[in-house]
């Protein structure tokens, strides 16, 4: 791996693992550390591969986001898990007996819309929650990449993606003060953002469009991949909510998609509520200013709210997601936008819009670029 600018004026050095310069050739570099960048390190470092993940926020997790507001704590994106296939079974088996995932309850109560009854549904199937938020899987994951194999490295925003000399060439911001990009190169890459920023990374290193690295079809098939976004309001309460145990209600219509109790959760010390608005109401008002979406949705979560809003609310936060839930599945774990050097891309939009689809599509991603690395196919 080459670093072509000092790394120092990055902030490259800033965590406690070691600094890229570490791993000299990765064998692979993982853009985002959300639960399918972090499953494809861990497949692929239990194979023996060398690997740099660059995640751009603070933290890793991604869409599994869980805040501090005021004295309270907030799953703000994902809010629990199922457990279908074998594979994230085993890693959430493990995740439980460390003691960082727990169940959350065998279904929640549900209603058409927001004004709607809201009737009991249990079906017996566990919901997962982490133990102290939804942050705790991924943070577990990230914790248990091997220094010596693995890299990871937060605040580090990917660029570009390009190919040279029969390389992946991954191009960094380096941010006002940085004098310039810096490039890292690697046999192979993984790409987790979200499918259309995805492509922006593949279009600023000129992998598309038409002439370009990436086959017309492929480029084709990625971009029918497209996101709802939501809004995610959290309030803190001075009184605990009026929401029925086990303390999350799914709305099947309306302006409302879904509202929880984190403290019924069990990740909140005080009562704080997270209300996701759908997909329609957040398209509709996602440049609105801030104070006003927050207003119009306290408004519409009123009847779970003990008393007056304007007392009982004592601090809040509004999170705005673009790209929140993947509204296209492409059916296939993963595609290699690039063969060789192989450029895969997974994640939500590949395994189903949920977190298991994404561990599972990260998973297969590791697998399969590793044995594209060691020659099997
Ligand atoms: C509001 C909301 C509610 C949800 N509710 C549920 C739920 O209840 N249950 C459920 O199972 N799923 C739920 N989901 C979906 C679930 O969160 C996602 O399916 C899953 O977390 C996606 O994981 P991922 O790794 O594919 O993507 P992400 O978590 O989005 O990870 C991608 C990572 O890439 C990073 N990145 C992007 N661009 C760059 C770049 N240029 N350089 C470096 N890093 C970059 C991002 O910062 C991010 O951390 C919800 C999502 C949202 C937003």
């Amino acid at each position: 791996m080459h670093n072509d600018h000092s790394r120092s004026r990055h902030g490259l050095h800033a965590n406690a693992s070691p600094p890229l310069g570490e791993i000299s050739e990765p064998d692979v570099v993982i853009v985002g550390a959300g639960i399918a960048g972090l499953s494809a390190a861990a497949e692929l470092v239990a194979n023996g591969r060398r690997v740099v993940v660059l995640e751009k926020s603070r933290g890793v997790g991604g869409r599994m986001a869980t805040r501090r507001v005021g004295e309270a704590v907030c799953d703000h994106g994902a809010q629990f898990f199922t457990v279908r296939g074998s594979a994230f079974g085993d890693m959430v088996a493990e995740a439980h007996e460390a003691g960082s995932v727990a169940t959350w309850c065998e279904g929640f109560s549900r209603a058409t819309s927001i004004d709607a009854t809201v009737t009991p549904a249990v079906d017996g199937h566990a919901r997962w929650r982490g133990v102290s938020g939804m942050t705790d899987l991924p943070k577990r994951l990230a914790a248990q990449l091997p220094a010596d194999r693995c890299v990871l490295r937060t605040a580090v925003k990917v660029a570009a993606i390009s190919v040279q000399r029969g390389r992946v060439r991954i191009s960094l911001d380096g941010g006002p003060e940085s004098g310039g990009p810096i490039t890292l190169h690697a046999a192979a890459a993984i790409v987790t953002s979200p499918v259309p920023q995805s492509l922006d990374l593949f279009m600023a290193g000129g992998l598309i469009p038409a002439e370009g690295v990436i086959a017309p079809e492929v480029h084709q098939q990625l971009a029918t991949v497209h996101y709802d976004p939501s809004f995610a309001l959290m309030l803190v309460l001075n009184r605990p909510s009026l929401v029925p145990p086990p303390g999350g209600i799914q709305f099947a219509g309306g302006p409302i998609s879904w509202l929880a109790d984190n403290q019924q959760k069990g990740i909140s010390s005080v009562p704080a509520l997270t209300v996701h608005a759908s997909g329609t109401f957040s398209r509709q008002h996602f440049d609105d200013p801030p104070e006003k979406v927050a207003a119009a949705l306290i408004e519409l979560v009123r009847p779970w709210i003990d008393g007056d809003p304007a007392t009982a609310i004592v601090d809040q936060s509004l999170h705005r997601w673009k790209f929140a839930t993947p509204t296209t599945i492409i059916p296939a774990p993963l595609v290699a936008a690039v063969m060789s050097p192989p450029i895969v891309c997974c994640g939500d939009a590949f395994g189903g819009p949920k977190v298991e689809g994404a561990a599972s599509s990260g998973l297969a991603a590791g697998r399969w670029v590793a044995r594209v690395l060691a020659g099997a196919c």
